[in-house]
């Protein structure tokens, strides 16, 4: 089995790997940097552009592992793309938002090789697409191979319980090898989603995500949204705007199921909540798809129970934070150009207001920019703001979509492979991980496969 890690930087963004058993090629995830613009976003397609690959499989819809499927299918035109079902619901309008992201900062950071693609080719792509349920074995070659009577590795998509239609990738080949590709992963239950169904999972090589790594685990889930539901209810008393950054998908819903028990239970009154165009669509495919998604509160309904208010292009400009209003707005990095941006500019220059951050942001981004800021002294936010003080409150919940690094070492003893590949993760994450795999299981080999390495195991030996 070959393994090529086609991350151009080491670190998390534009996760791709390819992988080929017994002549057989496919590319797990086809990400594209969140924080770096124009093609050097993009995985190393060029490295495979020679390999005949027989399928894309994506793990979940987040930029960092699917931005980039258009791009791989001018490479790959006669490859498949295969996705869990849930993830076939959720993918085109990722990639439609993409195109409107990209057109915007093609004008207004002029960056003339955007768009990267357009939604011409988005809508001719779709109807290859392909969504599968969870825990079902795929055989993915190409159909002229079958023709042939090649016989197929396999595939399965088992539930990662990261965000709606996440998934982990176990493949298997003819031959008895084997890969489980966790993709992001939860180990344990969010306040929606439940944890990820890995335990029956088995492989010779685990490639394996480690975004918390570096950060010890000091409190568990539930006592850390709680601390943000005090936080609300301190604003709401004080009758003052929050505002709370988040990516549309999975963070945005995990936010506003605390918000819908904080209702119930009359820890804050019934009010609008203000949230952005892309994030309203997928709380309504995670209202529509509730019945068969592992998740607490299965009857609990965001469409239903909570008075959402989309935020429009030129309606934020027009509300007033005098009003203790409550914003769940994307993008989770305030990247240029979105509601997000926009008002968490207004928010910092009044300091009887709350931007409280529930997730990772890339130190190279506003949102990351803003954390790390020095209280009182100005800071570079954004082109858009490249001298700005912050006066307004902040603070940190230490929330997360991904397994605590105590889980993964766990998992690496459920799956109990032969080597682990450390994937997702920066280089102090990584470490942390090999180091303590290599202390609590001797025998299992750890690589950490560089940016644009490629690795051949034998694991039938
Ligand atoms: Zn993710
Ligand atoms: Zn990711």
């Amino acid at each position: 089995m070959t393994i090529g890690n086609l991350n151009p930087n080491n670190e998390i963004g534009s996760s791709a790997w390819f992988v080929e058993m017994e002549n057989n090629r496919i590319l797990l995830d086809c990400g594209l940097h969140p924080a770096i613009l124009g093609s050097a976003a993009l995985p190393c397609f060029d490295l495979i552009s020679t390999e005949k690959l027989d399928a894309i499989a994506i793990t979940h819809c987040h930029q960092d592992h699917c931005g980039s499927i258009p791009v791989a299918m001018q490479y790959f035109p006669a490859a498949s793309v295969l996705m869990s079902e849930l993830s076939y619901y959720l993918l085109p309008r990722i990639l439609h938002n993409s195109v409107n992201v990209m057109k915007k900062q093609a004008v207004e950071q002029n960056i003339p090789e955007y768009p990267l693609y357009t939604h011409e080719e988005v809508t001719i792509l779709e109807p290859r697409f392909q969504g599968f349920r969870y825990d079902r074995e795929i055989e993915w070659i190409s159909f002229s191979k079958t023709c042939l009577g090649i016989e197929s590795p396999t595939l399965e998509f088992i539930d990662a319980g990261h965000t709606l239609g996440s998934c982990g990738i176990l493949l298997r080949s003819p031959n008895g090898e084997s890969l489980f590709y966790t993709g992001d992963c939860c180990l344990h239950d969010q306040t929606l989603l439940r944890k990820a169904r890995f335990d029956n999972v088995q492989a010779d090589v685990l490639l394996l995500e480690c975004t918390r790594g570096d950060h010890p685990n000091i409190v568990d889930h539930k006592t850390e949204m709680d601390r943000l539901g005090e936080a609300i209810i301190r604003a709401q008393k004080a009758k003052r705007s929050v505002l709370i950054p988040v990516f549309a998908l999975g963070r945005t819903q995990e936010i506003l199921t605390e918000l819908a028990l904080l209702m119930g239970n009359d820890k804050i009154l019934p009010q609008k909540i203000y949230i952005g165009g892309l994030g309203r669509h997928f709380t309504d495919l995670y209202d529509q798809t509730a019945s068969y998604t592992n998740r607490n509160y299965p009857k609990l309904r965001f469409g239903e129970l909570m008075d959402l208010q989309t935020i429009e292009p030129n309606s934020l400009s027009k509300i007033r934070l005098s009003k203790p209003h409550i914003f769940v707005l994307t993008a989770g990095m305030m990247s240029e150009n979105t509601p997000t941006h926009d008002l968490a500019i207004r928010f910092m220059q009044d300091p009887e207001l709350s931007i409280l951050f529930v997730g990772y942001a890339s130190p190279d981004s506003p949102a990351g920019r803003l954390k790390a800021a020095i209280p009182g002294e100005p800071f570079f936010f954004s082109e858009f703001a490249p001298e700005i003080v912050c006066r307004c409150n902040r603070e940190e919940f230490d929330l997360t979509g991904h397994a605590y690094r105590d889980e993964l070492i766990d998992l690496v003893g459920k799956v109990s492979p032969k080597t682990v590949l450390l994937a997702h993760g920066s280089p102090e994450a990584k470490n942390w991980v090999k180091e303590n795999i290599q202390r609590r299981y001797p025998d299992i080999q750890v690589l950490d496969p560089q940016p644009k390495e490629f690795i051949t195991l034998d694991s039938t030996a």
